[in-house]
């Protein structure tokens, strides 16, 4: 079922994006929760992580290479947190997959 990032991925609404290739796209949170907050969608709509398949292993491996080179293209690559929420009880609102990349703050261990 496509969500709110299903229409960012497809145009039909507005975001702040600052990567896309042909996997992923990368645009900033409307609701920051550090100086740097994007998130790291697949364009292939997968409700959540626990809903990816074998299949889907190198769509997550490029997701994770991606976090890691738009943490260098907006020069917090030395020192950022990658967080995914999986499932209503651990805190997901938006059921499309994604990674949230965090930094520019300290972050406290455990999280929250
Ligand atoms: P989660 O709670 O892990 O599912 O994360 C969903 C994130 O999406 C939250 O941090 C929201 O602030 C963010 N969000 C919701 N709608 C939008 C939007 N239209 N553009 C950018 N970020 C959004």
């Amino acid at each position: 079922m496509t969500t709110i990032f299903g229409k960012v991925v497809r145009r039909e609404i507005p975001a702040d994006i600052v990567y896309e290739d042909e996997v992923c796209l990368a645009f900033r949170d409307i609701n920051p929760q550090a100086p740097t907050h994007v998130l790291i969608v697949p364009k292939k709509e997968i409700a959540k992580l626990s809903d990816a398949g074998a299949g889907d292993e190198s769509l997550l491996g490029h997701l994770m290479l991606a976090a890691g080179r738009v943490a260098r293209d907006l020069g917090v690559g030395d020192a950022f947190r990658l967080v995914v929420n999986n499932g209503a009880e651990a805190g997901q609102s938006v059921f499309h997959l994604h990674l949230h990349l965090l930094a520019g703050r300290k972050f406290r261990w455990p999280p929250g």
